[in-house]
Protein backbone atom coordinates (compact mmCIF):
# COMPACT_ATOMS: atom_id res chain seq x y z
CA UNK A 1 0.00 0.00 0.00
CA UNK A 2 1.22 3.28 -0.74
CA UNK A 3 1.09 6.42 1.02
CA UNK A 4 -1.65 9.34 -0.33
CA UNK A 5 -3.17 11.77 -0.06
CA UNK A 6 -6.98 12.96 0.31
CA UNK A 7 -8.77 15.93 0.26
CA UNK A 8 -11.45 16.30 3.23
CA UNK A 9 -13.92 18.92 3.84
CA UNK A 10 -16.21 19.32 7.73
CA UNK A 11 -19.22 20.86 5.74
CA UNK A 12 -21.24 23.56 6.68
CA UNK A 13 -23.53 21.37 9.18
CA UNK A 14 -20.81 20.51 11.43
CA UNK A 15 -19.07 23.73 11.46
CA UNK A 16 -22.54 25.20 13.06
CA UNK A 17 -22.75 22.35 15.55
CA UNK A 18 -19.01 22.96 16.49
CA UNK A 19 -17.78 19.48 15.77
CA UNK A 20 -14.20 20.23 13.86
CA UNK A 21 -12.29 19.23 16.94
CA UNK A 22 -14.51 15.90 17.28
CA UNK A 23 -14.00 15.15 13.43
CA UNK A 24 -10.09 15.80 13.93
CA UNK A 25 -9.52 13.79 16.77
CA UNK A 26 -11.77 10.55 14.56
CA UNK A 27 -9.20 11.50 11.48
CA UNK A 28 -6.18 11.48 13.30
CA UNK A 29 -7.51 8.38 15.41
CA UNK A 30 -7.47 6.71 12.26
CA UNK A 31 -4.01 7.37 11.44
CA UNK A 32 -4.47 9.98 8.92
CA UNK A 33 -2.11 13.49 9.35
CA UNK A 34 -3.20 16.70 8.72
CA UNK A 35 -0.70 18.11 6.20
CA UNK A 36 -2.81 21.74 5.45
CA UNK A 37 -5.82 23.00 6.47
CA UNK A 38 -8.16 25.73 5.94
CA UNK A 39 -10.90 27.35 6.88
CA UNK A 40 -13.01 29.46 4.39
CA UNK A 41 -16.44 30.50 3.39
CA UNK A 42 -17.19 29.07 0.10
CA UNK A 43 -18.35 31.78 -2.49
CA UNK A 44 -21.10 30.03 -4.70
CA UNK A 45 -18.75 29.59 -7.91
CA UNK A 46 -15.98 28.01 -5.94
CA UNK A 47 -18.96 25.65 -4.50
CA UNK A 48 -19.95 25.15 -8.17
CA UNK A 49 -16.45 24.25 -9.75
CA UNK A 50 -16.05 22.10 -6.49
CA UNK A 51 -18.65 19.84 -7.37
CA UNK A 52 -19.16 20.23 -11.50
CA UNK A 53 -18.94 16.59 -12.09
CA UNK A 54 -22.86 16.94 -10.17
CA UNK A 55 -24.14 20.13 -12.19
CA UNK A 56 -26.64 18.25 -14.13
CA UNK A 57 -27.95 16.08 -10.61
CA UNK A 58 -31.29 17.26 -8.76
CA UNK A 59 -29.45 18.09 -5.56
CA UNK A 60 -27.03 20.44 -7.25
CA UNK A 61 -28.65 23.76 -6.92
CA UNK A 62 -29.67 22.48 -2.96
CA UNK A 63 -25.79 21.24 -2.49
CA UNK A 64 -24.51 24.70 -3.80
CA UNK A 65 -26.52 26.80 -1.52
CA UNK A 66 -25.66 24.27 1.86
CA UNK A 67 -21.93 24.57 1.20
CA UNK A 68 -22.26 28.09 0.81
CA UNK A 69 -24.34 28.72 3.79
CA UNK A 70 -21.28 29.16 6.21
CA UNK A 71 -17.36 28.55 6.91
CA UNK A 72 -15.73 25.29 5.86
CA UNK A 73 -12.59 23.26 7.02
CA UNK A 74 -10.74 22.14 4.13
CA UNK A 75 -7.91 19.84 5.24
CA UNK A 76 -5.19 17.47 2.69
CA UNK A 77 -4.74 14.02 4.92
CA UNK A 78 -2.10 11.77 4.19
CA UNK A 79 -1.30 8.47 4.85
CA UNK A 80 -1.23 4.85 3.98
CA UNK A 81 -4.15 4.72 1.44
CA UNK A 82 -5.26 7.76 2.47
CA UNK A 83 -8.38 7.82 -0.30
CA UNK A 84 -10.05 4.48 1.04
CA UNK A 85 -9.37 4.54 4.45
CA UNK A 86 -11.04 8.48 4.85
CA UNK A 87 -14.26 7.11 2.59
CA UNK A 88 -14.52 4.41 5.10
CA UNK A 89 -14.16 6.54 8.24
CA UNK A 90 -16.46 8.96 6.59
CA UNK A 91 -19.20 6.46 6.21
CA UNK A 92 -22.26 6.12 3.37
CA UNK A 93 -23.24 9.57 1.79
CA UNK A 94 -26.62 9.29 3.66
CA UNK A 95 -25.78 9.14 7.12
CA UNK A 96 -28.64 6.80 8.34
CA UNK A 97 -26.74 4.50 6.15
CA UNK A 98 -23.68 4.93 7.52
CA UNK A 99 -22.25 2.09 10.19
CA UNK A 100 -20.92 2.70 14.35
CA UNK A 101 -17.70 4.76 14.44
CA UNK A 102 -18.44 6.30 11.02
CA UNK A 103 -17.95 10.05 11.27
CA UNK A 104 -21.20 10.33 9.12
CA UNK A 105 -23.02 8.21 11.78
CA UNK A 106 -21.98 10.56 14.30
CA UNK A 107 -22.14 13.86 12.84
CA UNK A 108 -24.06 13.49 10.05
CA UNK A 109 -27.87 15.03 9.70
CA UNK A 110 -29.07 13.79 6.40
CA UNK A 111 -27.68 12.60 2.54
CA UNK A 112 -27.59 16.37 2.35
CA UNK A 113 -26.10 17.69 5.20
CA UNK A 114 -23.74 14.93 5.92
CA UNK A 115 -20.91 16.67 7.92
CA UNK A 116 -17.68 15.95 5.69
CA UNK A 117 -16.26 15.29 1.99
CA UNK A 118 -13.55 13.32 0.81
CA UNK A 119 -12.16 12.80 -2.58
CA UNK A 120 -13.13 9.36 -4.30
CA UNK A 121 -9.87 7.93 -6.23
CA UNK A 122 -6.69 9.57 -5.94
CA UNK A 123 -6.56 11.49 -9.46
CA UNK A 124 -9.62 13.12 -7.95
CA UNK A 125 -8.36 13.96 -4.56
CA UNK A 126 -5.01 14.91 -6.58
CA UNK A 127 -7.11 17.91 -8.30
CA UNK A 128 -9.13 18.51 -5.45
CA UNK A 129 -6.02 19.24 -3.10
CA UNK A 130 -4.70 21.40 -5.91
CA UNK A 131 -7.94 23.08 -6.09
CA UNK A 132 -8.47 24.14 -2.57
CA UNK A 133 -4.50 24.31 -1.88
CA UNK A 134 -2.74 25.96 -4.70
CA UNK A 135 1.12 26.45 -5.55
CA UNK A 136 3.52 24.78 -2.86
CA UNK A 137 0.89 25.20 0.07
CA UNK A 138 1.12 21.02 0.24
CA UNK A 139 5.22 20.32 -0.31
P1 LIG B 1 -20.11 11.51 -1.43
O1 LIG B 1 -19.98 12.84 -0.71
O2 LIG B 1 -20.38 10.38 -0.47
O3 LIG B 1 -18.95 11.23 -2.35
P2 LIG B 1 -21.67 12.17 -3.81
O4 LIG B 1 -20.35 12.49 -4.46
O5 LIG B 1 -22.59 11.24 -4.49
O6 LIG B 1 -21.43 11.60 -2.32
O7 LIG B 1 -22.49 13.51 -3.56
C1 LIG B 1 -21.81 14.71 -3.18
C2 LIG B 1 -22.61 15.38 -2.09
O8 LIG B 1 -23.87 15.81 -2.62
C3 LIG B 1 -23.00 14.49 -0.91
O9 LIG B 1 -21.96 14.34 0.04
C4 LIG B 1 -24.19 15.24 -0.34
O10 LIG B 1 -23.79 16.38 0.43
C5 LIG B 1 -24.87 15.73 -1.62
N1 LIG B 1 -25.90 14.78 -2.06
C6 LIG B 1 -25.71 13.56 -2.63
N2 LIG B 1 -26.88 12.95 -2.91
C7 LIG B 1 -27.85 13.83 -2.51
C8 LIG B 1 -29.28 13.80 -2.53
N3 LIG B 1 -29.94 12.74 -3.04
N4 LIG B 1 -29.95 14.87 -2.04
C9 LIG B 1 -29.27 15.94 -1.55
N5 LIG B 1 -27.94 16.04 -1.50
C10 LIG B 1 -27.23 15.00 -1.97
MG1 LIG C 1 -18.33 12.25 -4.06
Amino acid sequence: MAIERTLSIIKPDAVEKHRIGAIIALIEGAGLEVKAARMIHLSRPVAEGFYAVHKERGFFGELVQFMTRGPVVVMALEGENAVAKYRELMGATDPAKAVDGTIRKAHGANIGENAVHGSDAAETAKNEIAYFFPGHEVP
